[in-house]
Order: structure tokens, then C-alpha cells, then sequence
């Protein structure tokens, strides 16, 4: 990894898009932790997010926690 590899979010700049997983071997996804903004795999991070945390996991009460369920991992390899 070098910093070429690195896209600042595109929705609020202040940080990068990092990669997390869904804690337990679940999905991947690129996460802004600055604003919430999610790219999942196949979607363009060059672009706007269409992705926000808070809803990857549907439908949730007021004070649901998304980030106890994630953390950070490394890139997945790329194909
Ligand atoms: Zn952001």
C-alpha cells in the first residue's frame, strides 16, 4: 500500500476512504469515518457515495451503533 492508492472521501474531503469489514468475516467496504459515507466493492470511489453507514444494515433503533460492528482490515486484494 502507498499513499498513490489513497482517495480522499468525495462527499466531505476532511478524510480517506478507508477499508472496514463487518466484524465475524462479513462483507468489506470502503468507509469515510469522517462523514459515514460507504463505497461497496464495484462501486465507483472516484464518484459520489451511494452508500451510508448507518443504513448498510437496514432499518435500525435511534440509537444503533454501526461502528461496534465494523473495523478496520486491510484492502482486499485486488482483482
Ligand atoms: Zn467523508
Amino acid at each position: 500500500m502507498n499513499d498513490s492508492e489513497k482517495f480522499a472521501c468525495t462527499s466531505c474531503g476532511q478524510d480517506w476512504q478507508t477499508w472496514y469489514r463487518v466484524r465475524g468475516g462479513g462483507r468489506l467496504f470502503l468507509l469515510c469515518p469522517e462523514c459515514d459515507a460507504v463505497w461497496l466493492p464495484g462501486d465507483d470511489r472516484t464518484g459520489p457515495p451511494k452508500h451510508h453507514l448507518g443504513a448498510l444494515f437496514g432499518p435500525q433503533p435511534k440509537f444503533f451503533n454501526a461502528w461496534a460492528l465494523i473495523e478496520e482490515c486491510p484492502a482486499p486484494p485486488a482483482d
